[in-house]
C-alpha cells in the first residue's frame, strides 16, 4: 500500500448516529420518495394472499370474457405481461417517466428505439457510446436508411454543428460515457435537439436513475442496460425504455416489442423487480467506495490518471457535480506501461473478477480497449473498474498487489 495515499490514512470516520437527529420534514401532500417507491416495489401487495413478495405471472394466455371482451386488461403474453407491468411501473416511477418498457436486454431497447423512427433518419450520437450500440448505429442502422454522424456530445458547438434542422430526427447520448465516464449537458443538448425538432434519447446506465432523471432535465426517452444497477445482481439481461409521454414514437415502440417478441421474460421481470428494491442503498454504497479507490488510486505510483467525475481534474466533473446528485460507482485507470502493464495487471487480481460488464454487486475490472476494437475511443492502457459491495481497503489492496506485480 501507498504510505501516504492508503485507506487507512484518507477514510473518512464512521459517523456516530447523534442522539438528537434532525425530525424529517413532513410536507403536507407527502409523495413517497423514489427509494421507498423501489424498497416496497410500489406497495405491490399481492391481492389474494397479501403477501408482500409479488408473484411471477408465467402465463402465456387469459380467459376471454363471455361477451368477448378482455376485461382483465391481459391477452396474450406477446404484447404485455404483469410481472413485467409491475417492474415497468418501478422504472417509471424511478424516472419520473409517462411510462417503462422492458425488453430482453439493453442492446433490443436501443435498436428497437431507432427502429422505431418514422423513416429514414439522421441521428446525432456520441463518440463515448457503449461501443456495441455504436457499432449497431454504423453498421446496421444505415441498412435502414438512417444516416449517422458521430460527435464529442460534451462539446455543445459540436453537436449544436452536427444537427440539421427538420433532418435530424434523434440524438443519443450515454452520459457518463463508457468507459471514459464523459459527461454530456443533457439539458443543454436537449434545448439544442428540440430546436432542430429531433428527440433526445439518454443512455442512463451508468447514471442511474439514483442519480439522474434525464427525463426531468428534458430528455425524451431514457435507456438503461437494466442487466446493470437496475438489476444489479448479474444475473439478469434486460433492457428497459422510459419516455416522457405516450407519443406515437413510444407507441411504435410497443408495436415493435409485440411483434418482435422483445418483451422480457416474467422470470427475469421478477429478478429486476428483486433487485430495484435494493436499487438506491446498492448503488449509494458502490458509490461510497468508488470515490474512496478513485482518491487512493489517484496517488498510486503506477497509475498515469484516474478517470472518474467525482475527482475535480476530470473534464465533466462540473457538469457532473450539477447533472447528476452522485458521482456514481464507475471509474477507469490507465496503467503506466500501456496495454502489456494493463492487462498484465488484470491478469494479477485475486478479489476483483475479471469479466466484463458492471453494475452488479461484485467488483468487476476489463481491459476495454480488447472488448471495443480499432474504432474506439478507449485509450490501449485503460482498465475499467465497476465498484460492487465488497470493503473498499480489501479491493483497493487487491489492485495494489496487482498493478506492483504488474511493473
Ligand atoms: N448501454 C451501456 C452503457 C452498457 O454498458 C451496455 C452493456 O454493457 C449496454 C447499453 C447494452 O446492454 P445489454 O448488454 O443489456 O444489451
Amino acid at each position: 500500500m501507498p504510505q501516504k495515499s492508503s485507506p487507512k490514512s484518507r477514510a473518512p470516520k464512521p459517523r456516530t448516529p447523534k442522539a438528537h437527529a434532525p425530525k424529517p420534514r413532513t410536507p403536507k401532500a407527502r409523495t413517497p420518495k423514489p427509494r421507498t417507491i423501489a424498497a416496497q416495489a410500489l406497495g405491490g401487495v399481492e391481492p389474494a394472499t397479501k403477501a408482500v413478495v409479488p408473484p411471477v405471472h408465467v402465463a402465456t394466455t387469459f380467459v376471454r370474457d363471455p361477451d368477448n371482451q378482455y376485461r382483465s386488461g391481459y391477452i396474450y403474453g406477446r404484447p404485455d405481461n404483469a410481472t413485467v407491468r409491475q417492474a415497468e411501473s418501478v422504472i417509471a416511477a424511478l424516472e419520473g417517466a409517462d411510462a417503462a418498457m422492458l425488453v430482453g436486454s439493453g442492446m433490443s431497447a436501443a435498436t428497437i428505439a431507432v427502429m422505431a423512427l418514422p423513416g429514414p433518419s439522421h441521428i446525432v450520437t456520441g463518440r463515448v457510446i457503449y461501443w456495441a450500440f455504436r457499432q449497431w448505429l454504423t453498421t446496421e442502422a444505415p441498412r435502414f436508411g438512417h444516416r449517422v454522424d458521430i460527435v464529442d456530445t460534451s462539446d455543445l458547438d459540436a453537436v449544436g454543428k452536427a444537427v440539421r434542422p427538420g433532418k435530424t430526427k434523434l440524438v443519443w447520448v450515454e452520459t457518463p460515457g463508457n468507459p471514459l465516464w464523459s459527461l454530456t449537458d443533457i439539458a443543454a443538448v436537449a434545448e439544442i435537439a428540440h430546436r432542430a425538432g429531433a428527440r433526445l434519447a439518454v443512455d442512463s446506465t451508468a447514471a442511474t436513475p439514483v442519480f439522474t432523471q434525464p427525463l426531468a432535465l428534458g430528455a425524451d426517452l431514457v435507456m438503461h442496460s437494466a442487466t446493470k444497477y437496475l438489476n444489479g445482481h448479474s444475473d439478469v439481461i434486460a433492457g428497459a425504455l422510459a419516455t416522457a409521454k405516450p407519443d406515437a414514437w413510444w407507441e411504435r415502440i410497443r408495436t415493435l416489442r409485440s411483434q418482435h417478441g422483445l418483451i422480457l421474460g416474467p422470470f427475469e421481470a421478477w429478478l429486476l423487480l428483486r433487485g430495484l428494491r435494493t436499487l438506491d442503498a446498492r448503488v449509494r454504497a458502490a458509490t461510497d467506495s468508488a470515490v474512496l479507490l478513485a482518491t487512493w488510486l489517484r496517488g498510486h505510483p503506477r497509475i498515469a490518471a484516474v478517470l472518474y467525475p467525482g475527482l475535480p481534474e476530470h473534464p465533466g466533473h462540473a457538469i457532473a457535480a450539477r447533472q447528476m446528485s452522485g458521482f456514481g460507482a464507475m471509474l477507469s485507470i490507465r496503467v503506466k506501461g500501456g496495454a502489456r502493464a494493463a492487462i498484465a495487471t488484470a491478469a494479477k487480481v485475486r478479489l476483483w473478477n475479471r469479466a466484463t460488464s458492471l453494475g452488479g454487486v461484485e467488483s468487476l475490472l476489463e481491459h476495454r480497449a480488447s472488448v471495443e476494437g480499432p474504432d474506439s475511443p478507449c485509450p490501449p492502457d485503460l482498465l475499467r473498474l465497476s465498484v460492487g459491495l465488497e470493503d473498499p481497503e480489501d479491493l483497493f489492496a487487491d489492485l495494489d498487489q496487482a498493478l506492483r506485480r504488474s511493473a
